[in-house]
């Protein structure tokens, strides 16, 4: 509580002419007194201090205005974490609550894509002058980056949760109308980060910006067009991943996140048709780790194009360093993931990278998850896997028969080899239903004009039955585990000594 506000006989002394400016005409009085004798003072003071009050209130007044223009416009980032660091005081001193909410505009890329380079800036620009719109006088709004504003409300009594998710909401209805760009209405959505001066880990603006910065990367991990509340949780969470993505961009750097191979093989020849790149991370203390055991976080923090530039550079790497060393392998399959095939820069890297080894784009197999072309609709999903086929590169749709893919979907992504998925396969030398599953997805791959290949193949008769029933290609411990590149030389001399063995036997006995 202020000194005014507890003696309020003085409230109107020191709101009215200005305290310090009546203390400060004291000297001067005193000396008119002697210079000019009782009445001159008088005439003077009686001249000269309406004019001075009538000055300082102007003074005041242009100031005032000048402070309510910086509140109205865009402000900087330094301009948030300095009123975000008064809003906490008044927290303090009054209880009146403040928050800091982030808004950052979902797909920047697809709208500089589908309208042009300016278009997302505009877009900005409308956002900007739509929050500014939807906001009171005195809340700050400055813009943060690229994609990004912030807004410091101003401290006001009762400003729970409950309410801030409603000012969110409200904010991003405002800023989701639809947008007129060349004469074309683009959609948009945004997603919301905020935190509560009440509920950052320190009382200061900085910590307050930085915590709402932490729920919008929430938010945006489960959006588009989320709203998340900063939580002490969501602080230690986003601590562990940071610490994670500097451990694997140091694996990264160092090398320890490699790819292994396992061979696929021909049916019809017992040939090697390719190889499939696995992920590794060789863990300097938790030993070879698998993917199940660090790939979903690594994609959580935002490092899949990262790790798919790995991969990509190593399977090239391994296929220019076969054919040198003389081995016939036609192709080396990668796994995507969705948040990989969302990369715009996806297609033109692989482009590069095949141009730059050397290499036709037909030796890379691009594998694409059932479930990821289940989903994806008319995006930038879609277009890759489409300028990726046209590249020339071989589309494998992997764990056929879990993901619910329709025919339509399987056409419109040009995928060209079904990878049957393990479930399909185990015992189907022995189990008649797993038999009857298997000759339907062969038929309709037939009749879709898709070779097939069998995954998981654990014995030798269901690598006998699956060839059989009239698939293409098989991989699988059967064949061989998956193995650091060194391995797979050795690997493939002693397939070509079983080739050649078999292949004499055979003549024997028909000779
Ligand atoms: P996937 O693409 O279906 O790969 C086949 C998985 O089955 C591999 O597991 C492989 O080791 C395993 N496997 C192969 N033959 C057999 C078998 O006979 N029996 C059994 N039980 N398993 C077999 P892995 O290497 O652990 O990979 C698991 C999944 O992780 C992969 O499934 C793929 O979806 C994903 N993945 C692997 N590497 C990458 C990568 O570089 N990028 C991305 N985005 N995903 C990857
Ligand atoms: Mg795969
Ligand atoms: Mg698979």
């Amino acid at each position: 509580m202020g000194f005014s506000s507890k003696v309020p006989w003085l409230k109107g002394v020191i709101g009215w002419p200005g305290w310090a400016e009546c203390v400060a005409l004291i000297p001067a009085m005193m000396l008119g007194w002697v210079w000019f004798g009782p009445l001159g003072t008088v005439v003077i003071i009686g001249a000269v201090v309406p004019v001075l009050l009538v000055a300082t209130r102007r003074i005041r007044k242009s100031s005032g205005s000048s402070a309510q223009g910086r509140a109205s416009a865009i402000a900087s980032r330094d301009t948030i974490v300095e009123t975000l660091n008064a809003n906490s005081r008044i927290y303090d001193a009054t209880g009146r609550g403040s928050a800091c909410l982030i808004m950052c505009l979902d797909e920047p890329d697809r709208i500089a894509g589908e309208f042009g380079q300016g278009a997302r800036d505009r877009a900005m620009q409308e956002i900007g002058t739509r929050l500014r719109g939807a906001l009171r006088e005195r809340d700050v709004l400055a813009r943060l980056d690229a994609t990004r504003f912030a807004v410091a409300l101003e401290p006001m009594q009762r400003l729970d949760l409950e309410a801030a998710i409603q000012i969110a909401g409200r904010l991003k209805s405002a800023v989701e109308e639809p947008v007129s760009i060349d004469a074309t209405t683009a959609y948009f959505s945004v997603s919301v980060g905020f935190c509560l001066s009440s509920r950052a880990p320190e009382p200061t603006g900085q910590s307050v910006l930085n915590s709402a910065e932490t729920a919008l990367a929430e938010a945006r991990r489960n959006g588009p067009s989320a709203i998340r509340a900063y939580t002490r949780d969501m602080g230690q969470a986003a601590d562990d991943r940071e610490a994670l993505r500097n451990e694997v961009e140091t694996a990264l750097e160092r090398g320890d996140i490699l790819a292994f191979f396992q061979p696929q093989l021909s049916t019809d020849t017992g040939e090697i048709a390719g190889f499939e790149a696995l992920v590794r991370w060789q863990h300097p203390v938790r030993g070879l780790l698998n993917p199940a055991e660090f790939l979903p976080a690594v994609l959580a923090c935002g490092l899949g194009r990262r790790l798919s530039e790995a991969m990509l550079h190593q399977a090239l790497t391994a296929l220019r360093n076969w054919d040198r060393a003389g081995f016939v392998v036609p192709s080396v399959g990668i796994n995507f993931s969705r948040e990989e095939l969302s990369d715009p820069n996806l297609v033109a890297t692989i482009k590069w990278e095949l141009d730059r080894f050397e290499l036709a784009p037909g030796r890379l197999n691009i594998e694409i998850l059932e479930s990821v072309i289940a989903t994806s609709d008319e995006d930038i999903v879609v277009r890759n896997i489409a300028e990726l086929s046209k590249l020339g590169c071989g589309i494998d749709l992997d764990d056929f028969g879990t993901g619910h893919a329709s025919i339509s979907s399987i056409r419109r992504f040009a995928v060209d080899r079904l990878k049957i998925d393990r479930s399909y396969v185990t015992r189907v030398d022995s189990d008649q239903s797993q038999q009857q599953l298997v000759g339907a997805i062969l038929s309709m791959a037939e009749r879709l004009g898709l070779t097939t290949l069998a995954e998981g193949i654990e014995t030798i008769g269901e690598h006998a039955h699956l060839a059989q029933l009239g698939c293409a290609f098989v991989q699988g411990f059967a064949i061989s585990r998956p193995l650091p590149f060194s391995a797979t030389i050795e690997w493939m001399h002693k397939h070509r000594t079983k080739l050649t063995a078999s292949a004499g036997l055979s003549q024997k006995r028909t000779g």
